[in-house]
């Protein structure tokens, strides 16, 4: 018999590279593969269960995850880099997703219409899908997985849930409270190890009924090339490419605060993050003076981490490096943190002199770094503002109504912010985007449904009472 040798992934903190955080066995082919089967036996009695139940389960994962916040923050946060109150808040978002996708069980899954038959009733019927793929990134190692495996569970599907392996700990943390919470054996399955291995199992199985996906667009790209032909259901959350527009009329200061905040939060690995901004040439000189004051009361190690992972770390300084050569100015920040060389900090980051043929100006950069531009007016705003092959989030700063209103339809982005950062979510308002940011069903909200469900409509013959 071959025996197949369970790889082991040690895992580091990337504040403090030489600090090892724990162990984790990897899975194999095969054992992924029996995790597909077992959550397809799993679905049979799941499916059938009240959906009532399914989310008072989900109800009480939320509170497990608050009884479990600080241990949970913590090993999170040494995993991938995350300030402690960021993962904090991580996790209250995390429970919220959990109590809004709970109270889903006990929603309306369908309608009656009328029939042109007066003998006959016509009803639909919300089913679910069978077996999904959740596949999921490190940067949001709670929230991510919890917008997805929480629609997924309550409206009656199993999950095999491939998480980034550089969040395998917290994964598996959060993975150990489902079981907590009392979800019956394999209605989640969690399988731990590369994407180009075991997600690649998943996506071609056909056992699984539908793919949910958050990550990078050439992994994305890859997911669609392989299931797309098989009509699997796929949604695909990408990149981000997010701009904010500063008008002469704005309130600078907020513009400019909500700004940097948008850059630099979380170290500017958001999808959502704001990373490039236009400014009208009136109030140019004064916003970039008050961006480059707001930079400067970032605490790098303090209240801006590092990235997440040596990858990571070199990928953003390579994109730096690159913007330098192809011709931007650097006016702030631009390199690693000599103070803290034994992690991946790297300072915030600001260009001016940035071009539109630039990379800076059209690729995801994924760090704390921001493209600023001077634009002579509203209309070149927002041409620029869409000129992307993104299309995720966007901002503009005015005081006046009908600009902010012109953008809203303007703009080619899923998630539209009046006078604040790019980024945000709330679990009841749906979420993603436009263009290459991503393809299928919108995530959260009453959105979630459309994916995770599918529709049946049901016509009963002979309804009359006759004596
Ligand atoms: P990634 O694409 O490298 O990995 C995402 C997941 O896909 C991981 O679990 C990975 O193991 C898996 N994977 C890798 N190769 C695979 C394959 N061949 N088949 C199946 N699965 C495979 O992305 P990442 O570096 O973890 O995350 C960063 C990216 O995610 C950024 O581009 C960011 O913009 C994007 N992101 C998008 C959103 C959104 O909602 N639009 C949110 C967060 C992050």
């Amino acid at each position: 018999m071959v025996m197949s040798v369970r790889e082991i992934r040690v895992q580091f903190n990337p504040a403090n590279t030489s600090e090892c955080i724990g162990k984790i066995e990897l899975d194999t082919i095969s054992e992924t593969e029996e995790k597909i089967d077992a959550s397809e036996e799993a679905f049979q009695k799941w499916s059938r269960m009240s959906s009532v139940a399914r989310g008072e389960i989900l109800q009480t994962l939320a509170n497990l995850l608050i009884e479990h916040m600080e241990p949970l923050a913590e090993l999170a946060s040494k995993e991938m880099g995350k300030t402690l109150p960021e993962m904090i808040g991580e996790v209250k978002r995390g429970a919220s997703i959990l109590r809004y996708f709970s109270q889903e069980g006990m929603r309306a899954t369908g309608e009656v219409l009328p029939s042109a038959s007066d003998d006959k009733m016509i009803y639909t019927k919300r089913v679910p899908l069978g077996v999904v793929a959740v596949i999921t990134p490190w940067n949001f190692p709670i929230a991510i997985p919890l917008w997805k495996i929480a629609p997924a569970l309550v409206y009656g599907n199993t999950v095999v849930w491939k998480p980034s392996i550089e969040v395998a700990l917290t994964s598996q943390y959060m993975a150990d409270l489902f079981v907590k919470a009392g979800l019956p054996d394999h209605v989640l399955n969690i399988v731990q190890g590369r994407g180009s291995k075991l997600g690649k199992v998943l996506i071609e199985s056909p056992k699984v009924k539908a793919i949910s996906f958050t990550g990078s667009n050439a992994v994305g790209q890859q997911i669609l090339d392989v299931a797309g032909p098989t009509k699997k259901k796929i949604q695909l959350e990408l990149g981000g490419k997010n701009a904010a527009i500063i008008l002469a009329d704005a309130d600078l200061d907020l513009a400019a605060a909500k700004t940097i905040e948008g850059a630099m939060k979380q170290t500017g690995q958001r999808c959502t993050a704001t990373s490039r901004v236009y400014i009208e040439a009136p109030v140019y000189d004064a916003v970039v003076e008050k961006l480059i004051e707001n930079a400067k009361q970032i605490k790098v190690g303090v209240t801006m981490g590092p990235l997440a992972s040596k990858q990571q770390f070199e990928n953003v300084l390579e994109h730096i490096e690159r913007a330098k050569g192809q011709g931007a100015k650097c006016i702030f920040g631009g390199k690693p943190v000599a103070e803290l060389s034994e992690g991946y900090f790297v300072e915030p980051t600001l260009f001016t002199n940035v071009t539109h043929d630039m990379d800076l100006a059209k690729e995801e950069v994924f760090g704390p770094v921001l493209a600023i531009f001077k634009v002579a007016d509203y209309e070149e705003a927002v041409r620029l503002a869409n000129d992307s092959d993104f299309g995720l989030s966007a901002s503009i700063y005015t005081t006046n109504i009908q600009k902010a209103f012109d953008f809203i339809d303007r703009s080619e982005v899923g998630l539209v912010q009046i006078n604040d950062e790019t980024g945000g979510a709330e679990p009841q308002a749906p979420f993603g985007g436009m263009k290459n940011s991503g393809t299928g069903a919108r995530e959260q909200g009453q959105a979630a449904k459309e994916f995770f469900t599918t529709l049946k409509t049901i016509t009963i013959n002979g309804i009359q009472y006759k004596e």
